[in-house]
């Protein structure tokens, strides 16, 4: 959508700050990752979960037949109560409590992806005790640096991630001799926001040397998830809104050695809802300081916390102004010094009451908002 298209008359009057989420745009990217998989019944997509858990985008990815990946009982609850099949929720994360197991082999969830084997035993004993039986992939820690932020790498040794590679046929044997563990296969996932598909094709070829050892081994492999970490392009809204999918599932398409009946699973999250997500705010004030002008609108990292924490870049637009570009220091009012959107970005000249667009911010937006500083949690407003 470009900066025209936003429904300003329709904003007068909501209280800011608030997301706009443009569906059709979800719709389209939903589509462009159903037409770029083609024809193959046993390629799956699970939505991550944590990066956008509104109900309504839920709702609607449900609806298109995909299915969720949780990270927590309290995300597996949503996701059910979005219309996900409990079969279609997979599970992972390394601190799985007592609690949320529970709820999740009650639900009936279609997969564990285990992170160790303490893990594991501790599954298995809550299985026995309701009389069940967890099906169970396990994450392995392929030892794969991806080329992205440090904080947003989860594939390498030193990540809190996952069974290191090299320790696998040890806990597939253990779970084989588990009588209410069903060992149904392998989970990976390198981390996030991945432009370069050369890291998907180290991970296709570490699945690779991994399943040949196992079937050297005589154990089995079962199905792959490969969790997800397309990213997109967040200098570019505009003109390249739907991240590239088809340079991406053809890279498992070609590097992946899939044996005949054998899923394969995806976890794409940021790819499918960060560009149909906008963080909509108002200019409170233009102040002038001694060498900068900053633009304060209501919006802060309470309600997207990404700029703060990872120095990541949204584009920025004012919706309200055509007047000649300005140089600004785009901040919210919270009490931080890294309450910060952007320096020094150039916007149309901005004044008291403009509607300030903060872009591409559907993925780790809402789902990762606070009401620190006493703030309420941000609202939202779905564009049909
Ligand atoms: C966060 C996460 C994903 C999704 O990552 P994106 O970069 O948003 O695609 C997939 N799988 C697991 C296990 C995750 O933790």
């Amino acid at each position: 959508m470009m900066k025209g298209d936003f429904p300003v008359g329709e904003f007068a009057g909501r209280k800011t700050p608030f997301y706009f989420y443009d569906l059709p745009l979800l719709e389209r990217t939903l589509d462009a990752v159903r037409s770029a998989i083609g024809n193959r019944p046993l390629w799956q997509v699970h939505y991550a979960v944590k990066a956008n858990a509104n109900p309504e985008i839920l709702r609607r990815i449900a609806a298109a037949g995909f299915g969720a990946d949780c990270v927590s009982g309290g995300e597996v609850r949503m996701a059910y109560e979005a219309g996900f099949a409990p079969s279609a929720i997979v599970y992972a994360g390394v601190g799985k409590s007592d609690d949320e197991i529970t709820y999740a082999l009650e639900l009936g969830i279609g997969r564990f992806n285990v992170e160790s084997s303490a893990e594991l035993l501790v599954i298995e004993e809550i299985a026995a005790k309701l009389g069940k039986v967890a099906p169970v992939s396990f994450r392995v820690n392929p030892d794969i640096g991806a080329h992205t932020h440090a904080n947003i790498t989860t594939g390498l040794a030193e990540n809190k991630f996952g069974i290191f590679h090299e320790a696998l046929p040890e806990v597939i044997r253990l779970a084989q001799g588990c009588p209410h563990i069903a060992y149904k296969g392998l989970h990976f996932h390198i981390g996030s926001q991945i432009l370069d598909m050369s890291d998907f094709v180290a991970l296709c070829n570490r699945i690779n040397d991994l399943t040949a050892r196992l079937e050297r081994l005589r154990l089995p492999v079962g199905d792959l998830n490969v969790g997800g970490g397309l990213g997109i392009n967040y200098e570019h809204p505009n003109h390249l809104p739907i991240a590239d999918f088809k340079a991406y599932f053809d890279t498992f398409k070609r590097h992946l050695h899939l044996r005949p009946g054998q899923a394969l699973h995806f976890e794409l999250g940021r790819s499918l809802v960060a560009p149909c997500g906008t963080l909509i705010c108002r200019v409170l004030y233009v102040k002038q300081g001694t060498t900068r002008q900053f633009a304060i609108v209501d919006g802060s990292m309470t309600e997207l916390i990404r700029p703060a924490l990872y120095h990541a870049y949204h584009r920025i637009e004012n919706l309200t102004s055509n007047e000649p570009e300005q140089l600004y220091d785009v901040v919210g009012p919270v009490c931080e010094s890294s309450d910060v959107f952007a320096k020094g970005v150039s916007l149309d000249a901005c004044r008291r009451g403009d509607f300030i667009a903060i872009r591409s911010a559907g993925a780790y937006g809402e789902s990762m908002a606070s009401t620190y500083n006493g703030r309420p949690l941000p609202g939202a407003f779905f564009f049909e």
